[in-house]
């Protein structure tokens, strides 16, 4: 949501370039303005709110209410029932205070009448109260009519003074806003405070285009601030909130496109020539044949690739579902193409990995070399060498491969796996490593992290999306398992069944307060008791982000092998292994690990055609842990889960949307406000296509309005 008012004017649906003040242009310093001074906000008031972050006007309207109270059913005092909350107005009488004789508490009585009678009302721990409430005064009283000590009167709940008779009530009348609020800054104090700014809200401008206000029927942005905050109905307030809300994923998808748009248009790529031979003879040597979603994925790359807008686009799909195939054929695309391809990796042992998948799928097919940290200086600037003159057509690696010194002669395409988290910026400062003279390749990014389209809308909303649903054919469902504690030896019991069929094993040990080291100790620790104990017929090998790149590799080697029968492993496994012949994965204190990383590790097994086990061993569970394992033994669908996970936990943790550089949302919420999204989308596709001069920069207030959404984060997008 934009934080400023900015001078906007409309004029029969376009911007004035330059707005002159009129009633409805808001000064932007008035939004700027601090809440220090502002009737009822004395020194030590703006400094709580100042501590619970709201500095400015723009800073307090924006502060939206949680929830409304429905204090819609004022009564008479003669209709008040025993036992029933309501509010009723009247003047007070008699005021008197006591003080209770065993807890001290302060009890404060007043008589208040209305036309119909009068009631006595009673608050209590408030002796203040004695010196506001006196004879005469015009009081408006929320609260409870019930017997307390033996006769009945009204407890009080809330209460405020009215100056005349049809005076405005804010807290205990019609529907009162709770906002979020803390110790020191209560809801009451917001809803006092917001008064004083309504002023404001009546003049905000609107960042959205007239004509697309008047044909979505939007109210204005001033109507629905005013209604939010203080509705008369809870329609008002509904559609209020759904217009805010579509404010603000508007803007923030006005940006994204955008930011997506400028970089196609920034750098040119080489278009690839039409699919030939050496990409024809790879699909007719797989062993398999590729399922629909990873054809239509196909297509769809080709697509860009054929073009000259440099490819930026997202293959997600759940973990073995089959990219690294998609990632080779397109690879291998651009080799046809007589240009080069990359493929980074984020670990040493995944590239490596991919290494030999390509050995085994596209032999013959391209000259692939493995660029790793092992390699001696002299070998390494024979690859160098061999990378610059062309003669290596698909280089596969880490990071490493965009470094200075590595130089391609053409390289078309650039495959990343794997690194989903990744934020919008950090992709921008990857891709432009390996554009060399304004050309840039085309870029596939590859996660199998499934995430809802409402999140990849927002996280990837400057890529376009092609996804791999489901798995290839003849795969069993993972079996997944809770094992309790009582139950532990049981579990063990099963996987040395699995053992001695031939299979192996996976055990994966909790992270432990994100300190790598102490992980490690522990899976070290558990290796040593595992191979005393529960397998000690078998042999066990530990994997964890201690060892050298080199010893890991030499272990992960053995598992694959078969010459390690049970591999002890930090959560490090999570990513890309590929070893068929595991078919059972043991998750030690499941309860601590979040549903996606379960959903990850379990996908290491079940990844060939023998039946797969996944036993969640988990001691105590709070309700949300129990709600994770609970979807996990649900479901094998790494989307369905993607969409639990956003329920149980909000977006706001949910891939760390704001690391990814994507602006908070004040009022929109992924999981609920899904459909608004989506129009959403299409509104800022169509303010981008039809109204682009809306964004250019002499039309200030959409643009302005972006610029305020994303904040000092993502303003970098939007300058050229
Ligand atoms: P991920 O999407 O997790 O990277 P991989 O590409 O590693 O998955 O594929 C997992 C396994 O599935 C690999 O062994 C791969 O050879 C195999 N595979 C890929 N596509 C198919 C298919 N269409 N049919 C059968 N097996 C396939
Ligand atoms: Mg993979």
């Amino acid at each position: 949501m934009t934080g400023t008012g900015l001078p906007l004017r409309f004029a029969g649906g376009h911007y004035e370039e330059t707005p002159p003040v009129t009633r409805l242009s808001v000064d932007p310093v008035s939004l700027e303005r601090p809440l220090a001074g502002l009737p009822g906000v004395g020194k030590v008031t703006a400094r709580r709110l100042a501590a619970f972050g709201l500095t400015t006007v723009g800073d307090l309207i924006d502060h939206f209410p949680r929830r409304y109270e429905d204090f819609r059913d004022r009564k008479d005092v003669r209709d008040l029932k025993l036992g029933e909350e309501a509010t009723v107005r009247g003047v007070v009488e008699r005021v008197s205070a006591d003080r209770t004789a065993r807890k001290r508490v302060t009890v404060v009585r007043a008589v208040v009448r209305d036309g119909t009678g009068a009631v006595e009302a009673t608050w209590f721990n408030q002796g203040y109260l004695t010196r506001v409430l006196e004879p005469g005064v015009l009081v408006s009283v929320r609260g409870t009519f019930r017997p307390h000590g033996g006769r009945a009167t009204f407890l009080v709940r809330s209460h405020e003074l009215l100056g005349e008779e049809d005076g405005e009530t804010v807290h205990t009348e019609g529907l009162v806003p709770v906002y979020p609020a803390s110790e020191q800054v209560s809801a009451r104090l917001l809803r006092a405070v917001m008064q004083s700014v309504r002023r404001d809200m009546r003049r905000l401008g609107d960042p959205l285009p007239a004509r697309l206000r008047a044909r979505e029927r939007l109210p204005g942005r001033a109507d629905a601030t005013l209604a939010v905050h203080q509705p008369r109905t809870p329609a008002e307030a509904k559609r209020a909130r759904e217009r805010l809300v579509l404010e603000e994923l508007v803007l923030m998808q006005v940006g994204l496109l955008l930011h997506k748009r400028r970089e196609q248009g920034r750098v040119r790529a080489r278009g690839f020539a039409a699919a030939g031979t050496v990409s024809a003879a790879f699909l007719a040597g797989l062993p398999f044949v590729l399922t629909d979603h990873q054809r239509a994925a196909i297509a769809e790359i080709d697509g860009d690739l054929c073009g000259s807008a440099p490819m930026r686009r997202l293959l997600q799909g759940d973990v073995g579902s089959g990219k690294t195939v998609v990632a080779l054929y397109c690879l291998l695309r651009a080799v046809e193409s007589g240009l080069q391809g990359a493929l980074m990796a984020p670990t040493e042992t995944l590239a490596g990995q991919h290494a030999g998948t390509a050995a085994a799928l596209a032999d013959g097919l391209a000259s692939v070399e493995l660029l790793t940290s092992v390699l001696g200086a002299r070998e390494r600037r024979e690859v160098l060498a061999r990378i610059a003159s062309g003669e290596t057509q698909v280089v596969i690696g880490t990071h490493a491969l965009l470094q200075e010194d590595v130089a391609f002669r053409d390289l078309g395409l650039l495959v990343v796996d794997e690194q989903h988290r990744f934020g919008v910026q950090q992709r921008d400062e990857l891709v432009r490593r390996a554009e060399r003279d304004g050309d840039a390749p085309h870029v596939l990014h590859m996660t199998a992290t499934p995430i809802p389209r409402t999140l990849a809308l927002t996280v990837y909303g400057d890529l376009d999306v092609s996804t791999i649903a489901g798995l290839p054919e003849g795969r069993q469902p993972v079996v997944t398992r809770l094992v309790e504690e009582q139950h532990r030896g049981e579990g063990y019991e099963f996987v040395r069944r699995q053992l001695r069929k031939g299979r192996q094993a996976y055990v994966v040990c909790p992270a432990i307060d994100e300190s790598e080291s102490i992980s490690a100790a522990t899976a070290v620790a558990e290796t040593e008791r595992l191979r005393g104990g529960e397998f000690r017929d078998f042999s066990v090998a530990v994997v964890h982000g201690q060892l050298k790149a080199a010893e890991r590799d030499s272990v992960m080697a053995a598992f694959k092998a078969a010459v390690v029968d049970v591999l002890v492993a930090t959560s490090l496994v999570e990513v890309g292994i590929d070893v068929p012949n595991a078919t059972v994965m043991v998750v030690e204190g499941a309860e601590r690990f979040g549903l996606a990383q379960l959903h990850q590790l379990r996908g290491r097994v079940g990844r060939g055609t023998a039946k797969s086990f996944c036993l969640l061993f988990s001691g105590s569970q709070t309700g949300t842990a129990e709600a994770r394992l609970g979807a996990l033994l649900e479901t094998n669908d790494g989307f369905e889960l993607a969409d639990r996970d956003l329920e149980i936990r909000g977006e706001g943790q949910l891939m760390g949307a704001r690391q990814a550089g994507v602006p908070d949302l004040k009022l929109a919420r992924l999981a609920r406000d899904r459909d608004a999204l989506l129009r959403a989308r299409a509104l800022a596709a169509e303010i981008l296509s039809a109204d682009g001069e809306l964004l250019r920069p002499e039309h200030v207030p959409l643009r302005a309005a972006v610029e305020a959404a994303f904040g000092d984060e993502l303003a970098w997008l939007l300058r050229a």
